[in-house]
């Protein structure tokens, strides 16, 4: 049985960069992966050109990890974004910045970044072992401690073992939960799942009539609304009418939020609007249709909105095909501008955690040392990546967490096995 110092499990955004570092640190590494290649869910990112970070100021970075953000402040400290900048331009991997701070690589391809963790594993000699599931992490209980970890096929021992396996999202690509067992034997408590990043599901009429499916709106404000009506949050970007309820990027980052939300309402309904036309205020609409008051309301809706979504709009309000603006009545024409202002949607739930990009949900923050994510309960047991009580949006954000929490874990992991 050979000896490790530290342990890895899970071949993925994580735990790569933990095993790497790690090895950097001068600890000998064992990688365990269950599938037979690596990386297989970072490789599906950013379209499969790997959004390898995102350079946004620390603020704005943690403000899009709603899921707990402000738990990496002490990791960002060690390891952030621009240490994943540096990290991979120092090893001949040019990046280019694209909108809001998304960094890829320049050959637009994921598998450039998943090759360089390859290699850099190789250069720090650290075995990887692949097509070898954990089935358990052996403890021991007397003195609250890891041993190692058993597979299908062997027992290999270490004084630390670190825990990234990732969450339940996108299982196919090997992340299917297994991590969160090994945790609750160490005593670890996990927080409430969720699917976040995740399309949503309506009852309203227009979807189940379909008559809007397929049609996208371009950089329109999604607003999550409270009991009292208050904004809960709220995203500018694109969105789209699907046959089950709706989907795209701004209603992808809301969907955390209305799952949460809807864990706690009774009645099981979220309520957002959507503002069709955000640049315009609803007085300058008014305003404007009125400059135009002899045009039908069809033409003057034209600019702004779909020709089947003002259809609808205009149905909702009780105005007529063809009727032209100046023939309808003031309360009408307020209510028209209301609904173009404050579109409602009902929503009664999400798809499942699994067709989500992202696990809301997981273990237990308080029970995992910031500063090195070391469980407080359990001697050399490390987490880093979507296992943990994390979640951001997508955008670089995920993997900026995975990456941080890795190279953090893999550093105090070696440090601590080789000092004890
Ligand atoms: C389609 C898609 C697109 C995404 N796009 C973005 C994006 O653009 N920006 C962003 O920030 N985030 C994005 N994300 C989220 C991001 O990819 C993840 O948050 C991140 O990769 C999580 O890293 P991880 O190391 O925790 O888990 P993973 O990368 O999932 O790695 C976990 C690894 O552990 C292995 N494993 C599991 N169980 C065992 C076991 N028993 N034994 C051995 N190995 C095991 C798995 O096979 C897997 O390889 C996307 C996710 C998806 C699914």
């Amino acid at each position: 049985m050979t000896q490790y110092d530290v342990i890895v499990i899970g071949g993925g955004t994580s735990g790569m960069m933990a095993a790497i570092h790690a090895g950097l640190n001068g600890a000998k590494v064992l990688l365990l992966e269950k599938n037979s290649k690596l990386g297989r869910k970072l490789i599906l990112t950013g379209g499969g050109r790997c959004n390898v970070t995102n350079r946004s100021p620390r603020e704005i970075l943690i403000d899009h990890i709603p899921g707990n953000g402000k738990f990496l402040y002490s990791v960002l400290d060690q390891f952030d974004s621009q240490d994943i900048v540096d990290f991979f331009q120092s090893r001949d991997i040019p990046l280019k910045e694209e909108d809001h701070g998304r960094m890829f690589p320049i050959t637009d391809s994921a598998r450039t970044i998943r090759d360089c963790l390859i290699n850099e594993m190789r250069h720090y000699a650290i075995e990887v072992i692949a097509g070898e599931a954990v089935e358990e992490v052996l403890y021991n209980q007397e003195t609250a401690s890891v041993r190692g970890v058993r597979t299908s096929k062997a027992t290999y021992t270490a004084k630390a073992v670190i825990l990234a396996s990732g969450g339940k999202a996108y299982p196919r690509t090997g992340s299917t939960g297994d991590g969160y067992k090994w945790a609750k034997d160490a005593g670890h408590s996990l927080t409430d799942f969720y699917a976040t990043e995740v399309p949503l599901l309506s009852n309203d009429s227009f979807i189940q009539d379909k008559s809007l499916q397929g049609i996208s709106l371009r950089d329109v404000n999604v607003k999550v609304l409270d009991d009292n009506g208050k904004t809960i949050v709220a995203h500018q970007m694109d969105m789209i009418f699907t046959h089950f309820g709706y989907s795209g990027p701004a209603i992808l980052r809301c969907s955390g939020h209305v799952n949460l939300y809807l864990k706690e309402s009774q009645p099981k309904v979220a309520h957002l609007t959507i503002d069709l036309v955000p640049g315009t205020s609803y007085e300058e609409l008014k305003a404007l249709a009125e400059e135009q008051r002899d045009k039908q309301v069809d033409n003057i809706l034209r600019p702004w909105l779909p020709e089947k979504l003002s259809r609808l709009i205009q149905e909702q309000v009780g105005i007529q095909e063809k009727m032209a603006y100046k023939q309808v009545n003031h309360s009408i024409q307020e209510a028209l501008w209301k609904q173009v202002k404050a579109f409602p949607l009902t929503v009664y739930g999400s798809q499942p955690i699994e067709k989500g990009f992202v696990t809301g949900g997981g273990i237990n923050l308080k029970e995992i040392t910031p500063q090195t994510m070391e469980s407080k309960l359990t001697k050399g047991l490390y987490f880093c990546g979507e296992i943990i009580d994390i979640n951001g949006y997508t955008g670089g954000y995920n993997i900026t967490a995975a990456f941080a929490t890795g190279a953090v874990s893999g550093q105090h992991a070696a440090w601590s096995s080789l000092s004890s």
